[in-house]
């Protein structure tokens, strides 16, 4: 594989994305500097889940050690009335990894992130700069300069702009407007399971469907702490700020009346890792790359959470990304435009129909749900793609 030009592939932002993309790039023999805005590498107090679709990239850059002794495997999920906890279905998540080839895991943020970043500074510490905000770039005469904040500058064979839903990447890029409140607002927090009383979790993980509410439980943590999701409709809601600290008489109010364990588990959040956010989106873009300037992520793609596949798309382009690289190593814009071939219909079918759940699990009346048609990540078999595989 030639490799005339020695410049690194640049990648703005150390989020999931940008570091798993870092880590494929880094891995199929490319030069590779990720700039972070963040003084202090770190993620998010939440659990994220983990469906095979991604954790079979991770084990195939050679993390699946490391996955399995942060993940906790949930065994049955169930999807459950908001009021009484009848289980209108369940599933088999336990059973993934036989019928899939790669687990279906449940994972703290901050411990996915860390394994990502260590994986990517064995290649050495000057991989990664913090206290680099994006501020411009040039691609002009077969480099990419960039700009950051702080009056830094890097000279790029590429840029990959994983600087997320709100990426100045992409807005200097596509001239793209920025995502929109979509009505829905989520509280996240984690409960420590010594507080819950006993028989809070009868199922390891379950998904409670209420008017114009959903909430979403599970174990992280080798099983001390349980992750929720508590999300509402509320179109006239409106935040100065997108995520802010949560108030827990505010979630509680918001979910009186819900099965007990669930309001168990609003009760015990410690009020220092209860967030609350307003959740954006918007409509897919028809193009994430333009000349050796790239997107992934969320940067490309923001979702709603409710298929719990935003990071899990981030992670399925990273490797693609990482592929189309190694298929064009001299030629930038050609590797870019086989990236986006590849992933913009996934990614787009991914955001509309993540949109579409939210309609269904947020609907007005919960009562007939399990008569419903249900559209979600099993019945669109999204956990069978392979990134790893898939034509480039
Ligand atoms: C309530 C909720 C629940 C979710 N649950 C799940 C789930 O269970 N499973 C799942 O797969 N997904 C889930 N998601 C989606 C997931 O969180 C995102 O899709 C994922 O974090 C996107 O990763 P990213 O690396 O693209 O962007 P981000 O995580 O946003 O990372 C972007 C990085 O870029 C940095 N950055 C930003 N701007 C600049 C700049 N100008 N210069 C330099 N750096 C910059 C940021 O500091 C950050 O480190 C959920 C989302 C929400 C809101």
């Amino acid at each position: 594989m030639a490799r005339a030009d020695t410049r690194p592939i640049v990648i703005v932002g150390a989020g999931i994305g940008g570091l798993t993309a870092a880590l494929a790039l880094l891995r199929a023999g490319f030069p590779v500097v990720v700039a972070e805005q963040a003084a202090a590498l770190g993620e998010l107090g939440a659990g994220l889940t983990l469906a095979p679709n991604g954790s079979r990239v991770l084990e195939a850059l050679g993390l699946g050690e490391r996955l399995r002794r942060i993940a906790c495997l949930p065994g049955i999920g169930a999807i459950r009335h908001w009021r009484t906890g009848e289980a209108f279905s369940t599933s088999d998540r336990g059973g993934a990894a036989a019928r899939f080839g790669a687990p279906y895991c449940q994972v703290h943020r901050a411990d996915l992130h860390a394994i990502l970043a260590e994986a990517v500074l064995a290649y050495g510490p000057h991989r990664l700069l913090l206290d680099h905000r994006f501020a411009g770039c040039l691609d002009e005469g077969g480099a990419v300069g960039v700009r950051f904040a702080n009056g830094a500058t890097l000279d790029a064979r590429s840029l990959i702009g994983a600087d997320g839903a709100r990426s100045a990447v992409r807005a200097q890029l596509l001239n793209a407007s920025s995502p929109e409140f979509t009505g829905y607002c989520a509280w996240r927090g984690l409960a420590p399971v010594a507080a819950l009383p006993p028989g809070t979790l009868d199922y390891p993980s379950c998904l409670y469907v209420g008017p114009h509410r959903m909430f979403a439980r599970y174990l992280v943590r080798g099983g001390e702490l349980v992750n929720f999701v508590a999300a509402v409709r509320e179109p006239r809601w409106r935040l100065e700020s997108w995520s802010a600290r949560g108030d827990p008489a505010e979630v509680l109010a918001a979910f009186a009346g819900f099965h007990a364990p669930v309001r168990a588990i609003l009760g015990a959040v410690p009020p220092d890792s209860l967030h609350k956010w307003a959740l954006y989106s918007r409509e897919p873009l028809l193009q994430w790359v333009a000349g050796r300037v790239g997107l992934l992520g969320d940067a490309a793609h923001p979702m709603l959470p409710f298929m719990g596949q935003g990071a899990v798309m981030a992670i399925e382009d990273a490797m693609v990304l990482a592929r189309a690289f190694a298929a064009e190593p001299d030629d930038p814009a050609a590797a870019l435009a086989r990236y986006q071939r590849a992933r913009l219909e996934r990614a787009t079918l991914v955001q509309r129909q993540s949109a579409a759940r939210g309609l269904a699990l947020l609907a007005a009346d919960p009562d007939d749900y399990g008569r419903r048609p249900t559209v979600n990540e099993d019945t669109l078999g999204l956990f069978e793609y392979d990134a790893t595989a898939v034509a480039v």
